[in-house]
């Protein structure tokens, strides 16, 4: 279990973690009416300083995820950043932290079109790796990826995580450890909670935000790193399923799963089986700035503490 914060952050108030409750009624819990935000704050051991990874990127999220949802808020993303800044330091926090930013709608009318009271959630808990693996045997689910002609994958909303868990548990029976899901067209889209890239002839792809993926902050980070400073080829195109079966690379990535390898498709080994160096150098490169040890990229680090 995830060691746990004395303080949640409920509305702008600090409050206990034992007080942050919903009701089983609430269109929360009975619709899932809710969406998310998962972010990461990375200590630097060397100035004994912790950063916020692009906090302002996922709280502009958030705030589109609620827009699609109909749920209005009146604080902006500044605002949002300054109350999980004011969290982490209430918690007294200076390692690495994952935090967990929800806005529900907290009614208990029975009616699915409730629209309010709005309620914004925020915690941050202290996390490592995600995975316990250096990489993952993936199989292509026989579930379909939600879509934009139902549930928007665009948005981080809590209900989209069912199809998510679907596939991740039937490729755990299986004997997998993850899962990829195409889309309705057939095009690979993404894993139950991480982007997806591939390293084809040289060049490092990643289907299109319009093939019915999150509008992932690491897929963006690493797209950029890749090109600007590493001066990689990349390709923002459709993927398809057999692509990945011969592909050099295959990796997952998000703010939980930073850049984890995928070492076999459906049981075919991809490239030499044990992860690549592109990955690799992707990973070292993205820790290296989300952690301040290089100081390029200043923008994307918000000094916590
Ligand atoms: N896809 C899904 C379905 C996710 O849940 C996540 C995690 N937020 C990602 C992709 C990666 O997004 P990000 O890099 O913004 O964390």
């Amino acid at each position: 279990m995830s060691p746990r914060p004395s303080l949640l952050l409920l509305n702008a108030k600090l409050i206990p973690y034992e007080d942050a409750r919903v009701h089983v009624l609430s269109s929360a819990f009975k619709y899932g009416i809710a969406v998310y935000e998962g972010l990461r704050a990375y200590a630097n051991s060397r100035t004994n300083e912790l950063y916020g990874f692009r906090l302002r990127e996922h709280f502009e999220r958030l705030l589109r995820s609620m827009k699609v949802a109909r749920m209005s808020t009146t604080f902006s993303a500044e605002d949002f950043q300054r109350q999980l800044i004011d969290l982490v330091r209430a918690n007294k926090l200076h390692e690495d932290l994952h935090m967990r930013v929800q806005a529900y709608v907290d009614e208990d009318d029975g009616r699915i079109g409730s629209t309010e009271p709005v309620s914004v959630a925020m915690a941050a808990i202290p996390m490592g790796r995600y995975f316990a693996k250096e990489g993952v045997h993936v199989q292509v689910s026989s579930w379909t990826r939600i879509s934009e002609a139902n549930l928007p994958p665009r948005i981080k909303a809590a209900a989209n995580y069912h199809n998510s868990r679907l596939a991740l548990l039937q490729a755990k029976a299986d004997g997998y450890d993850d899962a990829v899901l195409l889309g309705a067209n057939g095009k690979v889209t993404e894993g139950p909670g991480y982007n997806l890239f591939m390293v084809r002839d040289g060049i490092l792809c990643t289907p299109p935000t319009t093939d019915g993926i999150l509008e992932g902050i690491t897929r963006d980070t690493l797209l950029r790193i890749a090109s600007e400073d590493f001066g990689l080829s990349v390709a923002v195109r459709s993927i398809d399923r057999t692509e990945l079966y011969v592909a050099e690379e295959v990796f997952f990535c998000g703010s939980a799963a930073e850049v984890t390898p995928i070492l076999s498709v459906d049981r075919h080994a991809v490239g030499a089986g044990d992860g690549g160096p592109v990955a690799r150098r992707l990973l070292e490169r993205y820790v290296a700035i989300a952690r301040g040890e290089v100081s390029d990229r200043p923008e994307w680090r918000t000094l916590i503490a």
